[in-house]
């Protein structure tokens, strides 16, 4: 699943080559992927010019003035970008033909994202009014998760990945981030003290930091964003030793995803 950093990356990337250019042509070849793609997409977006690309948890939201274009990449999905247009291959769902023969094409085998369209206050659409701060915000620092975990008897690595809670912090970078943080995922999160909320908010956004800066220096073959390559010290690591102490690595699931952590490590 395309998480923070890889969509984060994402945008950079269209950022640069999409902004300031016209939508020339929309073609649509499904007509619902997780939700139905609307049946005017392909009038509305012609004519429109990219004003900028911005994020908000893990949507990717183009702002063409008179509205918005929404993307979320969902289980399998990723944005391609091409010169000219190539046929399209099995779950080429959508191509956006942009000035200058560029082509932004969306592909995704599961059909598990979002592309719409809507107008008015994004704060205001049902998908986006509850997302949490972002992570990489300064909005999202220890005070805040300390505040948010207050009588919390959830597992602290299932309030992090709430994305009412904080936008966007995925299960690989949840893992990551408590083993940094020396803290014991299914710890009850309001056990916490406000110098672990502290610690444990720096690393949740050193992980995804480095993961972006990973990701923006990795050279991607045939201008397809994807995923990136990066050595994580637990996320599918169970069984194997702890990096730290040697230990073997226990991993247990918890809302119903793989968590894999360090009890030596870990409290
Ligand atoms: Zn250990």
């Amino acid at each position: 699943m395309p998480e923070l950093p890889e969509v984060e990356v994402t945008r950079r990337r269209l950022e640069r080559e999409l902004v300031g250019k016209s939508f020339r042509q929309v073609v649509s070849r499904v007509r619902k992927l997780r939700l139905p793609v609307p049946e005017n997409l392909e009038e509305i977006l012609p004519g429109l010019t990219v004003r900028a690309i911005v994020r908000l948890g893990k949507y990717l939201l183009f702002d063409c003035g008179s509205g918005w274009l929404l993307v979320h990449l969902g289980m399998t999905g990723f944005l391609r970008l091409l010169n000219g247009s190539p046929p399209p291959g099995k779950h080429d769902h959508l191509d956006f033909l942009f000035d200058e023969n560029l082509l932004l094409r969306y592909h995704d085998p599961r059909k598990f994202g979002i592309v719409t369209w809507f107008t008015g206050d994004p704060q205001h659409h049902p998908l986006l009014a509850e997302i949490g701060p972002e992570p990489l915000s300064d909005a999202f620092d220890g005070a805040y998760l300390f505040g948010v975990s207050r009588n919390r008897n959830v597992a602290v690595k299932q309030l992090i990945m709430n994305s009412k809670v904080v936008a966007g912090v995925g299960n690989i970078y949840a893992n990551e981030a408590l083993f940094r943080a020396l803290i014991r995922p299914d710890r009850a999160a309001g056990t916490l003290n406000l110098h672990e909320c502290s610690e444990l908010a720096t690393v949740i956004r050193e992980v995804l930091e480095t993961s972006v800066n990973e990701g923006s220096s990795f050279r991607v073959a045939e201008e397809t964003v994807a995923y990136y390559p990066q050595s994580f010290k637990v996320y599918g690591r169970g069984g194997k030793a702890c990096l730290t102490c040697g230990n073997v690595l226990d991993e247990i699931r918890l809302g119903n995803r793989s968590t894999v952590y360090c009890r030596t490590c870990q409290r």
